[in-house]
């Protein structure tokens, strides 16, 4: 398969590996938004949270976990960001299933996770909770 993130898992690219398990690997971002920026990502491939299976995404939510606790007694930062982005309208670039762990600092300038707040239409709001609540597997 052509994927990147394959290549690393299986050891054919390089990558600073912090953290591996028999499902999961963590390996520092080449393009850090901040000092200690990673990447989280299950070994088997899936694209994105469609694809993943729940078993390989908990167990990379179980690293992410252990990984920021981690990061926190590391770098001691203010703050952490999780992100996680599925599809190319939600800007994901890699095609294949990442948590990003991005350390933050107060007042280090990053616009990530910055949005205005402007009140939605209750209304509307409860017909598409209504929506999404239908379609919740059991
Ligand atoms: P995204 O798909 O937008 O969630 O982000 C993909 C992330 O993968 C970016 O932050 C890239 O910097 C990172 N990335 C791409 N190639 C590599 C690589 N070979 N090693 C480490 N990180 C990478
Ligand atoms: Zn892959």
């Amino acid at each position: 398969m052509d994927c990147i993130f394959c290549k690393i898992a299986a050891g054919e690219i390089p990558s600073v590996r912090v953290y591996e398990d028999d499902r999961v690997l963590a390996f520092m971002d080449i393009n850090p938004l901040s000092e200690g920026h990673l990447l989280i990502i299950p070994k088997a491939h899936a694209a994105t949270i469609y694809e993943i299976t729940e078993d390989d995404f908990l167990a990379v939510m179980s690293a992410t976990h252990k990984l920021a606790a981690a990061v926190k007694k590391a770098l001691n930062p203010d703050g952490i960001n999780l992100l996680q982005l599925n599809g190319r309208a939600a800007n994901q670039v890699v095609p294949h299933l990442h948590v990003h762990i991005v350390p933050r600092w107060s007042g280090d300038g990053l616009t990530i996770s910055q949005w205005d707040m402007v009140a939605g239409d209750m209304e509307n709001i409860k017909v598409v909770a209504e929506k999404i609540q239908g379609e919740i597997a059991s």
